[in-house]
């Protein structure tokens, strides 16, 4: 087995690598740290955890041991699609670089161009950023790229994701042509393919697992869920989720809850705290010191539950997640291989358990495809759980997208709605089970069960026709029946009766 002690690093980087505690090199660091010793470019197509950081910045860190920076011309220059990703790329070179005199700056959103701007003008060693940001810096002239010796692009499927490519292209193009690149990507899309035949030199291609393979050690299943009724979809997922938490029990040491939009990772993080879980959000949208807070609560085992994007997520080395939630299935099938991938790392038991609704039963197909595995099917606790009105009652107040517009217009029609609008718009701990009852509750056959429901729901029938006067408008449509309409044959006695006669 190769040794880093083989590899013909930097003493002083190897004596960091022994501090943190590493044996021997992961499959991406054997395999990347002697050519990129040698100066060549490397293109890696990894995944996160798998030690790809250390892949490209231990070669660097012992690349630059020699030389000194001028003031606005970094030496090198990595380039990662999220803050978060350049923050934890630059917390690695703190570690590894320990014991040498380098200079590094991040150059990332939401932190202010004036302190950024005093390190560059020192000279920095190493510079860590995003493209936008990185180009903001150059076209305000304050950085001169021409010096650059070795440059990396880290997760370029998720910058080809970002639309971050003309970026990563006109960076490419303002830096040195005889500059060293190492390149890593999880996947080889076309797009990313194009990149590098046009900017890497005769790359060492190293391939270390493939972007479909899912650890052995983490337990998979997903629970195909179907709504009592379309608008109660988001807030019985909601209360699903909450279910499959609980039943992992105390096994679920800390998770990471991944919904598809933001404004859903709102949601779900609101509503979990209301119902007394310790949870919060993170993506984009979130300001800086937000994120950075939340991250580090997280790390450190003081949060729970973080709710993320897969953008905000891509990258976050998080060593020990007992636990990653699926809220929704990944529009993007290589998505759900990275969001696993956060659990079950370093040979630790992990579990990942998803929630997939009828409309993602497509995307749910592109997993299995990709994993090449069944998924196994869980069984929805929901189903053995409260009656559906009850859970909408329960539900806590989320802002967006549990009020369709229908759920309202009905409310004003009949009892039983109304008591559902209540119960999104009040949160739960406020409420008086008396005072949610419906005053005129509906009699039991007129509450079907879920499974009921879905059945109908299935037939395309979205509106429970539940009231009685639905019920006859069906049935005089049904028109297979014998019964007589009008008086038929038989006409009453008083039909015959004279009105006058009587007067
Ligand atoms: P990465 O794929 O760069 O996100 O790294 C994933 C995790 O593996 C990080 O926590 C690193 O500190 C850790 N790591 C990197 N290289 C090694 C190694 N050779 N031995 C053990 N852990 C490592």
């Amino acid at each position: 087995m190769t040794k880093f002690t083989d590899l013909n690093l930097n003493a002083k980087v190897l004596k960091a690598i022994e501090e943190a505690g590493y044996e021997s090199p992961t499959p991406i660091q054997a395999g990347a740290i002697p050519p990129a010793l040698e100066g060549r470019d490397v293109l890696g197509i990894a995944q996160t955890g798998t030690g790809k950081t250390a892949s490209f910045t231990l070669p660097m860190l012992s690349l630059l041991a020699r030389g000194r920076a001028r003031a606005r011309m970094p030496r090198s220059l990595v380039l990662c699609p999220t803050r978060e990703l350049a923050a934890q790329v630059a917390e690695n070179f703190d570690t590894y670089s320990k014991h040498l005199k380098l200079t590094k700056a991040l150059l990332i959103g939401g932190v202010s161009f004036k302190e950024q701007d005093k390190l560059i003008d020192k000279g920095v060693d190493v510079l860590i950023a995003t493209p936008g940001r990185l180009l903001d810096h150059f076209e305000r002239g304050k950085l001169i790229l021409s010096d650059v010796k070795v440059m990396v692009v880290d997760e370029a499927d998720r910058m080809l994701d970002m639309g971050f490519i003309p970026d990563i292209e006109r960076i490419f193009g303002l830096t040195p042509f005889t500059r060293q690149t190492l390149f890593f990507s999880a996947t080889m899309a076309p797009e990313i393919e194009r990149i590098t035949n046009t900017f890497l030199s005769n790359p060492e291609r190293i391939e270390v697992a493939r972007q479909a393979t899912t650890s052995e050690n983490i337990t998979q299943g997903v629970v195909m869920f179907k709504a009592s009724r379309k608008d109660r979809e988001a807030t019985e997922k909601r209360k699903l989720l909450r279910l499959l938490i609980d039943a992992e029990g105390e096994k679920c040491t800390n998770a990471i809850i991944f919904c598809n939009r933001k404004m859903d990772v709102d949601t779900v993080a609101k509503s979990l705290k209301k119902y007394g879980y310790d949870a919060a959000p993170i993506h984009g949208d979130l300001d800086q010191s937000q994120r950075t807070k939340t991250l580090e609560g997280f790390r450190n085992g003081e949060l729970r539950f973080l709710i993320a994007s897969d953008v905000a997520a891509r990258g976050l080395d998080v060593p020990s997640v007992s636990h990653v939630f699926n809220f929704d299935v990944p529009s993007h099938a290589e998505d759900y291989v990275h969001r696993i991938g956060r659990t079950g790392r370093a040979g630790r038991d992990g579990k990942a358990i998803m929630i997939c609704v009828p409309r993602d039963e497509k995307n749910f197909e592109d997993v299995e495809r990709l994993v090449q595995k069944e998924i196994p099917r869980l069984e929805n606790p929901l189903q053995a759980d409260v009656p559906v009105a009850e859970e909408a009652t329960a539900e806590a107040p989320a802002k967006t997208d549990d009020k369709p517009k229908r759920t309202r217009s009905r409310s004003r029609k009949s009892d039983a709605p109304r008591a559902e609008k209540t119960a999104v718009e009040k949160p739960a701990e406020d409420k008086q089970p008396q005072a949610e009852a419906p005053k005129d509750p509906p009699k039991p056959e007129a509450q079907p069960a879920p499974m009921q429901d879905e059945r109908k729901a299935q037939r395309g029938g979205g509106n429970n026709d539940r009231t009685p006067r639905g019920r006859g408008r069906n049935d005089k449509r049904g028109g297979n029946d014998n019964r007589v309409v009008g008086l038929g044959d038989h006409t009453p006695d008083f039909i015959g009766l004279s009105f006058r006669e009587r007067i």
